[in-house]
């Protein structure tokens, strides 16, 4: 059985990432989806260990020592991170695992891990982003300010991201995700074992 593929995606806050991600893993097996573990207060209807695991800064830091998080960035006042040991242990058994995270983390794993996929997300204009964050209505002024600076300067990383993904039609952006998912199976260099069989095979021609 071959590995899975670790997806990173992101996207503005207000994009839609999460809503794509739940329709994504309802409709097919093969994917499974992280976890974070975050310092920021749950919103209404957030429970621990569903959307995130809601830790206080002083658990949050001894996470980082014992090396338990792949990667961690601070983002709006609080800190975010990936656990190490789920990943690992969905990648190894085959599934593709997504990961949710803004673009620190995002970097940070493509350094670390080159082989994964990194998608951006983003909602058809920049009017559409200010609409669904207010509309949300979750988050303060404050926030929703800080909010959009951030993603002033999460624009200025999209290209570093592998592919591009409008969310304006959701069931179209979740067919898209999963084609884009599903084809980077295919990638010669993810498929090394059987290049070098038919390789050899091969060789009995010459
Ligand atoms: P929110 O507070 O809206 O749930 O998330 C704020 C931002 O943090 C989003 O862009 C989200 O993708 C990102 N985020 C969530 N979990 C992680 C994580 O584990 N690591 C990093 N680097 N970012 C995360």
């Amino acid at each position: 059985m071959s590995k899975g593929i670790l997806v990173v995606v992101s996207g503005f806050s207000g994009a839609g990432k999460g809503t794509v991600m739940k329709r994504l893993l309802e409709q097919y097996d093969n994917y499974a989806l992280s976890i974070s573990v975050t310092t920021r207060n749950p919103r209404p209807g957030e429970e621990d260990g569903r959307e995130y695991f809601f830790r206080s800064g002083e658990e949050f830091e001894r996470l980082i020592r014992e090396d338990a998080l792949i990667e961690y960035a601070r983002y709006v006042e609080n800190y975010y991170g990936t656990p190490r040991s789920y990943v690992e242990e969905q990648l190894n058994a085959g599934k593709d695992v997504i990961l949710e995270i803004e673009i620190q983390g995002a970097m940070k794993i493509k350094e670390k891990l080159p082989e994964s996929l990194l998608v951006f997300v983003t909602p058809p204009s920049v009017e559409e982003l200010k609409n669904r964050l207010e509309g949300r209505g979750t988050e303060t002024p404050e926030v929703i300010s800080s909010r959009l600076a951030r993603a002033e300067e999460e624009a200025e990383g999209m290209e570093n991201y592998d592919y591009l993904l409008i969310n304006d039609d959701l069931e179209e952006c979740v067919e898209t995700l999963h084609h884009i998912i599903q084809s980077e199976h295919y990638r010669t260099h993810r498929n090394l074992k059987f290049v070098n069989r038919i390789k050899s095979e091969t060789k009995v021609f010459a």
